[in-house]
C-alpha cells in the first residue's frame, strides 16, 4: 500500500522494510511459541505502526524534518519504541512532520510536504500531518504522533482520523527530540476510538527516564473506549471557541456531534473559559523560549550535519555555518524570538509574563472542571486549507492553534475525534474533547459515543 500511494502522499519519509519485516516474523515465532506456552500476546502483536520521526529508533534515520538532522542513526530506542516493540507492533518507518515539530501544515519539513489524503492539493495538519496522513491514506492503520500545541489533534481532524493528546506527563519524553519541554506530549493516532485507546495503553505509564513522568496508574482508557456510556456525562461547551472566524461547516458538524451526546443522556452546558484568547500568545512565546534553548544542542559537533569543517574554520564558524544551512526559516524565527524572550532585561516583560497567562488558563480549566467533566469545541476553526495558502502568513498559521494550545498550557488530557464532513469543501471536520489530567478516559468514552 506504501509502494502504491505513498509516492503521492509522502507520508513517510522512511520505510524500514527489511526492519519491519523482522519485527513481523520475530512476532509470528513468539505467537507459535505462546500457542504451546498458553503466553497470551498482546492485543496489537504484528500490528503495524508509522512512527513519527521526531522519536529515536535504534539504528533506524530520525530527522525531526530536519536537514541538520540528515544521516543521523540514534544509538538508543525511545521509551514510546521500547513500548511499541515489547507489545509486538511492527515499525514500519518514520513519518514527515514539520522541522523540529514547529508548524501546522508540514510544510515547514526540510524534505517537502504530505498531502492530504482527502484531497492532494491540500495541506494535512501538522506538525505530525505524515503520521495522520498515513492512516488517513490505509498506509497503516496505528501511528505515533507528539503533540506540543496540537500536532496530533490537528492532523487528526484535517484527515478525519482520531488523534490523542494524553496528559502531559502520562506518556514518556525520552528519546523524543525535545521542543518545548514542558509541553511535548507523544501520544496514539488511530481510524477508531478504540484502536487508539489500546495503544494508548500500551505506550502510556510511568517511565524514570522522564523527569516529569507521572507515577500513576494508567487511566482505564481501553474499557471506556469499548463502553462509550455518555449518560450523565456534564460536557460544557467553551463559549470562546466558536463563533466568529469559525467556519460555518465546521460549526454545523460540531453542533450536531453535541446534539447526539445529548441524545444520548449527556447534560451540556455552556462553560465560558475568560482567559483563553491568551493562549496563543502565550504559547508563542513559552514554546520558542524553550525551544531556542533545546535546539542549542545541535551544535556540528554532536549529530548529523557538519558544514565548513574543513581545517581553517574555528569550532565557532563551524557551527555557525551548520545552524545556517541546517535550520529553515521557521525554525531560525522561532530561535530568535525565544532567545529575545529569554534574554535579560526582557525576561520578565515577555517570558515571565506568558507564564502568569498559563496560570491563568489552568485556574479557567480547574474553575470549569468543578462545573462539567469535559469541555468541548471544534478541533480547529477550519478544515485543511490549500498548500502554499498560509506559508507566508505566520500569524494566520498560527490561529490554527486556537483550540488546541489551552490543554497543552495546562497539561490536561485533549482529542479530536471525527465528526463528519463540512458542506461547503466536503472535507472532514474535528470534535475536541478536554479532560482533566489524568482523566484520559473520559476523552475515549465521548469518542465512542460519537462512532
Ligand atoms: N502548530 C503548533 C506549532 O507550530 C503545534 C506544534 C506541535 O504540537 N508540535 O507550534
Amino acid at each position: 500500500r506504501i509502494a502504491a500511494v505513498d509516492g503521492a502522499v509522502h507520508a513517510f519519509l522512511h520505510v524500514d522494510t527489511e526492519g519491519a519485516l523482522a519485527q513481523a516474523k520475530a512476532v509470528d515465532d513468539k505467537r507459535t511459541a505462546a500457542k504451546k506456552s498458553g503466553e497470551q500476546l498482546s492485543p496489537l502483536a504484528g500490528v503495524p505502526l508509522a512512527l513519527k520521526d521526531v522519536l529515536t529508533q535504534e539504528g533506524v534515520p530520525t530527522t525531526a524534518g530536519s536537514k541538520i538532522l540528515e544521516g543521523w542513526k540514534p544509538p538508543y530506542d525511545s521509551t514510546v519504541v521500547k513500548r511499541l516493540k515489547a507489545a509486538g507492533i511492527v515499525i514500519l518507518g518514520k513519518t514527515n512532520m514539520d522541522e523540529f515539530a514547529m508548524g501546522s501544515s508540514t510544510e515547514n519539513s526540510a524534505y517537502g510536504t504530505t498531502h492530504n489524503p482527502w484531497d492532494l492539493a491540500r495541506i494535512p495538519g501538522g506538525s505530525g500531518g505524515g503520521s495522520s496522513a498515513a492512516i488517513s491514506a490505509y498506509e497503516a492503520p496505528l501511528a505515533i504522533g507528539t503533540d506540543t500545541g496540537g500536532s496530533i489533534r490537528q492532523p487528526g481532524a484535517f484527515t478525519g482520523t482520531v488523534g490523542v493528546k494524553p496528559t502531559y506527563g502520562g506518556t514518556s519524553r525520552y528519546g523524543l527530540i525535545a521542543l518545548a519541554s514542558s509541553l511535548d506530549t507523544p501520544g496514539p493516532c488511530a481510524r477508531t476510538t478504540l484502536d487508539a485507546a489500546l495503544l494508548h495503553e500500551a505506550i502510556a505509564g510511568y517511565d524514570p527516564m522522564d523527569s516529569t513522568s507521572i507515577n500513576q496508574p494508567v487511566p482505564a482508557v481501553v474499557e471506556a473506549a469499548r463502553n462509550g456510556d455518555v449518560a450523565g456525562l456534564r460536557i460544557g461547551v467553551v463559549k470562546e471557541l466558536g463563533g466568529e472566524g469559525y467556519q460555518s461547516g465546521v460549526e454545523a458538524r460540531f453542533h450536531e456531534a453535541v446534539e447526539l451526546l445529548t441524545k444520548l443522556g449527556a447534560e451540556v452546558v455552556e462553560v465560558s473559559c475568560p482567559h483563553f484568547e491568551y493562549a496563543l500568545p502565550a504559547y508563542y512565546l513559552i514554546l520558542p523560549s524553550e525551544a531556542s534553548s533545546n535546539l542549542a544542542k545541535f551544535d556540528a559537533m554532536r549529530y548529523g550535519l557538519r558544514v565548513g569543517d574543513d581545517g581553517t574554520n574555528s569550532a565557532e564558524t563551524v557551527t555557525s555555518l551548520t545552524r545556517e544551512a541546517g535550520f529553515g526559516a521557521e525554525v531560525k524565527r522561532r530561535i530568535i524570538l525565544g532567545t529575545h524572550a529569554l534574554s535579560s532585561g526582557y525576561y520578565d516583560a515577555y517570558y515571565g509574563q506568558a507564564q502568569k497567562v498559563r496560570t491563568l488558563i489552568a485556574r479557567d480549566f480547574a474553575k470549569a472542571y468543578e462545573q462539567v467533566d469535559v469541555l468541548v469545541s471544534p478541533a480547529t476553526p477550519t478544515t485543511a486549507f490549500a498548500i502554499g495558502d498560509r506559508i507566508d502568513d505566520p500569524i494566520a498559521m498560527y490561529k490554527n492553534d486556537l483550540c488546541t494550545i489551552p490543554s497543552n498550557l495546562a497539561g490536561n488530557a485533549a482529542a479530536s475525534f471525527p465528526c463528519g464532513l463540512a458542506d461547503e469543501d466536503g472535507l472532514p471536520v474535528g470534535f475536541h474533547v478536554m479532560a482533566p489530567v489524568m482523566r484520559d478516559d473520559l476523552l475515549y468514552k465521548v469518542g465512542a459515543a460519537l462512532e
